[in-house]
């Protein structure tokens, strides 16, 4: 493999490949967001294809999600409390947002720790907490549970949507030739699956957030890609070690089990969330607030699902820009920070 090390090299490296067209998925909403920051896609040779993939935990959480808060608020009178993006996603009726125009309780917070707090603060209100993303955040979901545990309060629950990546990996591998793995998952979960799907054939690649951490994994891709082998490389060994954060995985095994789980525009992925074990029924919002089935997709014309698996890039929506912007949002992936069009209509992307 040639050796390059420096950035102003990686960039060359880059800008100047002309070996066979190569597909690489950034996994992570982050890694898109700083790939357009960083003007990356810019200077990248046209044999080089970036495909945003699902990992916006905002983008991949069904709208039957959002109707189950909506129906909290409005006709259980819970208190929500979510980070602020979600607020502004579409459900197949309302919005958060609508909902508390209609008099819903909907508080932003910055953290599930901070909502359990609040929950204890305020004992007249049943709080629930909306419980979405990957292996990154979930331990912070579980503390806030063992903290209501132990402030022995009865007025917290979790709403869960939070996925896993391993079958989100296995369900996206025809889309891309390897992947750019996220840094902050694998600093939790280690690196084994990555060895295991290289093992299976898919390659991949774990990278940082940092521009130069960044050039750095997509140059060792590239150069592996055209060694035409499956490969793993840890681009980013400053934070992932091989056993990741053994505690954090043995704080999320004692609270939670897996489940299969619904993606956005995808579909159901086996095995690819996790829920609350049955001794945490208490903490389970769907379960204390007796929350009715709700599977139900609307159609919108929105193609999130195929942006999502890296079928489409978010500009060949026909809605792309003109019905749906970040002011009129239709999808989940225009609305959050990490979503794939979001990004798009902010850095102007077209490659
Ligand atoms: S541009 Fe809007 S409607 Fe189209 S896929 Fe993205 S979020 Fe959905």
């Amino acid at each position: 493999m040639t050796q390059i090390s420096n950035t102003a090299e990686m960039r060359k490296f880059l800008e100047e490949y002309d070996g066979p067209s190569v597909r690489i998925m950034e996994v992570c909403g982050t890694h898109t967001h700083e790939i357009f920051r960083q003007g990356i896609r810019n200077f990248l040779s046209p044999k080089i294809n970036l495909i945003s993939g699902p990992g916006c935990p905002v983008c991949v959480t069904p709208a039957a999600y959002i109707d189950e808060a909506v129906y909290l608020a409005l006709e259980k009178g819970c208190t929500i409390t979510t980070f602020g993006d979600l607020v502004r996603v579409p459900g197949n009726v309302k919005s958060l947002q609508q909902a508390r125009a209609e008099g819903g309780k909907v508080k932003v917070v910055y953290s599930p720790i901070d909502a359990e707090k609040y929950a204890k603060d305020h004992p007249e209100e049943q709080v629930v907490f909306l419980s979405v993303g990957f292996e990154t955040t979930t331990p912070s979901d579980v503390i806030a549970v063992k903290n209501a545990i132990r402030d022995g309060i009865d007025n917290f629950a979790l709403l869960t949507a939070n996925k896993t990546m391993p079958g989100a990996y296995e369900a996206m591998a025809s889309s891309t030739d390897a992947y750019l793995y996220p840094g902050h998952v694998h600093a939790i979960i280690g690196t084994k699956l990555c060895k295991d799907m290289a093992e299976k054939g898919v390659s991949g690649t774990i990278a940082g957030f940092t521009g130069e951490e960044l050039l750095t994994a997509l140059s060792v891709t590239v150069m592996k890609l055209s060694e035409g082998k499956p490969f793993f490389v840890n681009a980013y060994p400053r934070v992932v070690t091989d056993e990741g954060s053994p505690a954090a995985c043995a704080l999320v095994d004692k609270f939670l089990k897996p489940c299969d789980a619904e993606w956005r525009g995808i579909g159901m992925i086996p095995s690819s969330g996790v829920e609350l074990k049955d001794e945490y029924a208490a903490y389970d919002a769907r379960k204390k607030h007796d929350i009715p089935k709700m599977d139900y997709e609307r159609k919108t014309g929105c193609k999130c699902g195929l942006v999502l698996q890296g079928k489409i890039k978010p500009n060949e929506c026909p809605l792309f820009g003109k019905a749906c912007n970040p002011d009129h949002p239709i999808g989940a992936c225009m609305v959050s920070d990490e979503g794939a069009c979001s990004a798009f209509y902010m850095y102007g992307g077209q490659s």
